[in-house]
């Protein structure tokens, strides 16, 4: 194509209103334009690269013996209702209402419709396994929408869902989709890591994360030095302390601590390590209120707590509530003679003795407080998020923490909307029995912002080339017959050879051509000058490595099929 007949509206300056490398880059070269927060326009040259995303998406889905569908964006209330989700969805649910005042909501994803929908049509164990998938719009009203097509509030995700008769069954179905994005996000061209993921309530270990490893990722993610280990950072165990202290325990001290509320404020007026010093947070549940109690220098890992407490929700308290509960303002609470709430325990404090705690009164702090014989724990568990330098919970020595991009996720998720839809099927006896299902997002857009983030230098996109807007850029350097011609012949030839050319057909000096085709990324670039063509040569620039090299047009002709992504015919 020629790049006079395509709307590519590169920008020479970056734009204020990207804060990473892909959203700068997506602007830039002209591939996408916000329309709202969270919302965007694809132009010619962002939508090429969406289209071949869902292109090798699409042949690996096919290939896992999934078959494609596509379910309405517009759904009605009453399925929301049958699961509990158009409560439990909250805000992230975009609804609207008919001209009769009937709820409906935009699809943030599928399962109610896609089960409503198999619970009509199957009926009996004869017509599963089934896998069914689109590639479709979703829509989630996020709180932060950012990073440009990181994290939109309409977007485009692969979903699909499994219906099988037993769980046996079903792990097959979730070993085939697994299987299949380690295929997908390979051609993509992305170093990535298959993770644990938190299953909520539904527990199990059945859930994966596909985490493309980069520094701007959203997600914490640890992994064993030595092993196969790799968990999200929510989910990861912390096995229990090995080492107990065995300190004798001194006697309980109250002691002055003048406007010092913080771990670092206390630690550095006491002269004590974090490590001394076991930190009270109050959450609240819809029921009562939780003391958390923490080592200083660990962190909350609120996934957990939610596990152990049973609920989907909780908040760490207001100051109020926690003036209420303790009688003093927040910095100061600690667990002796904490009356109004119940205390759990990270079982890093089952290590601990003799350590320093708030005394719930304004400026002032206990020292060489000892649990059981100061305060009463309802229960020790693993409440922390693991970090690095933690002993990996199954071998491989030490944990490691990097960033990752969430690309893809999936997820058993056993009866729980079959369950809660009644979504049978008649077994091989004639019983009623209930689908076992599974769920598998891919997110487009996101996994070629993930390409970019692990793709790039200074000047711009370096595509991996099977999801590259196009193969080559062609670049004659003037105007002039030679330089016509050959271009015309190059591209027409190299056209018909199966490769996707972008031609810069403008009259633009050659530094403005070079910048753009830095920027926009295609993974070789042909340079065609007056000055090669006296001497009978064209010049093949390969993006990634900067490598040029001149050859006869008709050399690159011959090569042109090495040029090609591989797998592609
Ligand atoms: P996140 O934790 O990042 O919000 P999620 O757990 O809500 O993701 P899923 O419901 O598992 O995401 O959706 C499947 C896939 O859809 C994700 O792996 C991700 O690639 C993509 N995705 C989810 N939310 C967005 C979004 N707001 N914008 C773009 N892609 C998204
Ligand atoms: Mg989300």
């Amino acid at each position: 194509m020629r790049t006079s007949q395509l709307l590519i509206p590169t920008l020479r300056e970056d734009p204020g209103e990207a804060e990473t490398v892909s959203h700068r880059l997506l602007l830039r070269a002209g591939m996408i334009r916000k329309v709202a927060a969270g919302v965007y326009t694809y132009l010619p040259l962002g939508l090429r690269v969406i289209r071949k995303v869902e292109a090798i998406i699409r042949e690996e889905m096919n290939r896992a013996g999934a078959q494609e569908l596509l379910m309405p964006i517009a759904s009605p209330a009453e399925l929301w209702r049958e699961t509990g989700r158009w409560d439990f969805y909250g805000k992230e649910l975009f609804r609207f209402k008919d001209r009769h005042e009937r709820d409906f909501c935009l699809g943030p994803t599928h399962e109610e419709v896609i089960t409503d929908l198999i619970r009509r049509e199957v009926r009996s164990y004869r017509q599963l396994p089934l896998n069914c998938y689109q590639i479709q719009t979703k829509f989630r009203d996020e709180i932060r929408p950012r990073f440009g097509l990181m994290r939109g509030r309409e977007f485009i995700m692969k979903d699909a869902y499994s219906f099988d008769q037993d769980e046996a069954s079903a792990r097959l179905s979730y070993q085939k989709m697994y299987d299949a994005y380690q295929r997908i996000f390979t051609r993509c061209g992305l170093t990535f890591r298959a993770v644990e993921a938190d299953t909520g309530l539904i527990g199990g270990t059945s859930s994966h994360e596909f985490m493309v490893l980069a520094e701007t990722g959203e997600e914490t993610i640890v992994y064993a030095e030595a092993g196969p280990y790799a968990a999200n950072v929510e989910r990861a165990e912390v096995p229990p302390p090995t080492e107990v202290s065995t300190e004798p325990t001194r006697p309980l001290r109250k002691v002055p601590t003048p406007g010092a509320r913080t771990v670092e404020e206390v630690t550095a007026l006491l002269k004590v390590s974090p490590q001394q010093l076991v930190k009270t947070l109050l959450y609240t549940t819809a029921q009562d209120t939780v003391a958390v109690l923490l080592r200083g220098d660990h962190e909350a890992n609120e996934v957990k707590l939610k596990k152990l407490l049973g609920v989907t929700d909780i908040a760490l308290a207001d100051s109020a509530r926690v003036t209420a509960v303790t009688g003093a303002p927040v910095g100061f609470a600690g667990p002796v003679g904490l009356a109004g709430a119940r205390i759990v325990a990270d079982h890093a404090i089952k290590a601990m003795r003799n350590f320093v705690v708030g005394a719930n009164e304004v400026d002032a702090h206990y020292v060489d407080a000892n649990w059981e014989r100061d305060f009463t724990v309802a229960g020790f568990a693993d409440l922390r998020n693991a970090r690095a330098g933690d002993p990996s919970p199954q071998g491989g020595g030490l944990l490691r923490v990097a960033r990752g991009i969430e690309v893809g996720h999936v997820f058993m998720l056993g009866i729980k909307y079959s369950q809660s839809m009644k979504a049978t099927f008649l077994d091989p006896q004639g019983r009623e029995t209930l689908a076992v299902m599974g769920c598998y997002g891919i997110g487009v857009g996101r996994t070629a912002s993930a390409a970019i983030e692990q793709n790039h230098d200074a000047k711009g996109i370096i595509w991996p080339t099977p999801i590259a807007p196009f193969h080559i850029h062609l670049l004659p350097l003037s105007q002039t017959k030679p330089v016509t011609d050959t271009a015309q012949m190059l591209y027409d030839r190299l056209t018909q050879a199966g490769l996707e050319v972008l031609w810069d057909d403008r009259d633009e000096r050659a530094g403005v051509k070079f910048n753009d085709a830095d920027l926009i990324g295609a993974p070789f670039q042909l340079i065609i000058g007056d000055k090669g063509l006296a001497q009978g040569t064209v010049e093949l620039k390969h993006r990634k490595s900067g490598a040029v090299s001149k050859r006869p047009p008709d050399k690159v002709l011959e090569e042109a099929h090495a040029l090609l992504p591989q797998g592609s015919s």
